[in-house]
């Protein structure tokens, strides 16, 4: 590593990371292994050929491309059908589009996960009725909080859907900006059979945003209706510029399909414009480029553990999403961190990140971030707000060998500012 200054106790504690590391790394290739043959049996099935990767403009009426990549798709993820286009703003916006085509007024919906993710509370008009929201609409929410290790609270479940009827129940995979275990695709599964025992009509929809081909499974496999998540994370594999997916249920993917064009038309319609070689490709390296950044993840808690931190997960512990999160105890640690990793990006390195005023958010959030694609949190990022417990949440890296020399300058600018002693 002749191109960077870093300090030669540092390099010995890479070194051990990666030993640290090594063996997990083989459990992660074993999965991506059997994910890479699922993905490219889905091309070889559905005879993917130049034609496929045209484009079209207007309605975008037969347009092959994307019609035959809704197939891709669900057969990938063992649904029974999908819709993934590049015309999703973001992944709110993905989710936003599967609930409002499912959810009706004067239906109720529950959340089997707790307070779900920043963004969607505002689709559910959580804490205000906001102009547009479900509850605007008339749907009502209600939830079920975790237990106090974080992970789900079946018994209570049970409870609820026995007590009251609920149209959806609505489970979140990836544990978001909290502390919570993601969960596992045995938990899912758990989780939906409890469902159904209780309650056989409530539609079991997933928030599967960062969760996808972690395991060699996905929530539509093991008993959820309906999931959905955004291509600037994991199916996107870094290079569909923005989109997302939703995928389940036949009958459940049309009506979302009106939601997303409009009632009678749904999926007839939507020019692809030239992306559907970029969401072709991008599904295609996606089942690798997760990989890359499940390495990410567990090298840099290995290294920041033999570094003296808290890690969650720890570098040994089953994982459902590729988020790490780092306890780094206080603010400076949390900025002279993000300065690091910034300066390690392939694009804006020379940019110095500041804490500022996000909407939205009580607390000033610190982010690094230089993506090939803006905002894109399947190339390596961190986000801190500057709170208790001054955790860093860090995801992504298209690219192992490159995010690691990321996660090195993020300990050596921890070094160079005199936060960590070695
Ligand atoms: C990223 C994410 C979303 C959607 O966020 P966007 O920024 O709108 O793409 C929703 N839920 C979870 C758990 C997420 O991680």
């Amino acid at each position: 590593m002749g191109f960077f200054n870093f300090n030669s106790k540092l390099r010995d504690f890479d070194k051990k990371a990666m030993d640290l590391s090594k063996p997990y790394f083989e459990k992660l290739e074993e999965v991506s292994q059997y994910n890479q043959q699922k993905v490219l049996s889905a091309f070889i099935n559905n005879k993917i050929s130049e034609a496929h990767l045209g484009i079209s403009t207007g309605y975008g009426y037969g347009d092959i491309g994307r019609d035959t990549l809704d197939r891709v798709v669900a057969d990938s993820f063992g649904a029974e059908d999908a819709l993934i286009r590049h015309s999703f703003a973001s992944g709110t916006h993905t989710l936003s589009v599967a609930l409002f085509g499912i959810l009706r007024p004067g239906d109720s919906v529950l959340s089997i996960t707790g307070r779900p993710y920043d963004t969607i509370i505002g689709v559910f008009g959580i804490d205000e009725k906001i102009d547009g929201s479900l509850a605007d609409f008339g749907v009502s929410y209600n939830q079920v909080d975790l237990l106090e290790d974080g992970t789900p609270d079946i018994e209570g479940i049970k409870k609820e859907l026995k007590n009251k009827k609920y149209k959806m129940a609505y489970i979140q995979r990836s544990r978001g900006y909290s502390l919570r275990p993601s969960l596992s695709i045995e938990k899912i599964e758990e989780l939906c059979k409890a469902v159904k025992s209780v309650s056989p009509d409530t539609v079991i929809m997933v928030d599967n945003c960062y969760g996808e081909f972690v395991e060699k499974t996905e929530p539509t496999q093991v008993g959820a209706d309906l999931m959905a998540g955004s291509l600037i994370k994991n199916p996107g594999g870094g290079i569909a510029p923005c989109g997302g997916y939703i995928a389940g249920k036949k009958k459940y993917v049309e009506m979302c399909s009106y939601r997303m064009t409009c009632a009678g038309v749904g999926r007839e319609v939507g020019a692809t414009l030239g992306h559907n070689r970029e969401l072709y490709m991008g599904f295609f390296s996606s089942p690798h480029v997760v990989c890359e950044a499940l390495k990410t993840a567990i090298y840099s808690s290995a290294l920041y553990c033999l570094l003296g931190f808290e890690t969650s997960p720890r570098y040994n512990e089953a994982r459902a999403d590729i988020i790490q999160s780092i306890i780094l105890k206080d603010s400076p640690a949390l900025i002279s961190f993000c300065k690091g990793l910034q300066s390690g990006s392939p694009i804006d390195s020379f940019v110095v990140p500041e804490p500022w005023e996000m909407p939205g958010y009580t607390d000033k959030v610190i982010m690094a971030a230089g993506a090939f694609t803006l905002g894109a949190s399947i190339e390596l990022s961190a986000d801190a707000p500057l709170r208790e417990p001054f955790a860093v949440w860090l995801q992504g890296g298209i690219n192992f060998f490159s995010a690691k020399t990321g996660i090195l300058l993020s300990a050596q600018s921890m070094i160079d500012d005199g936060i960590i002693n070695i």
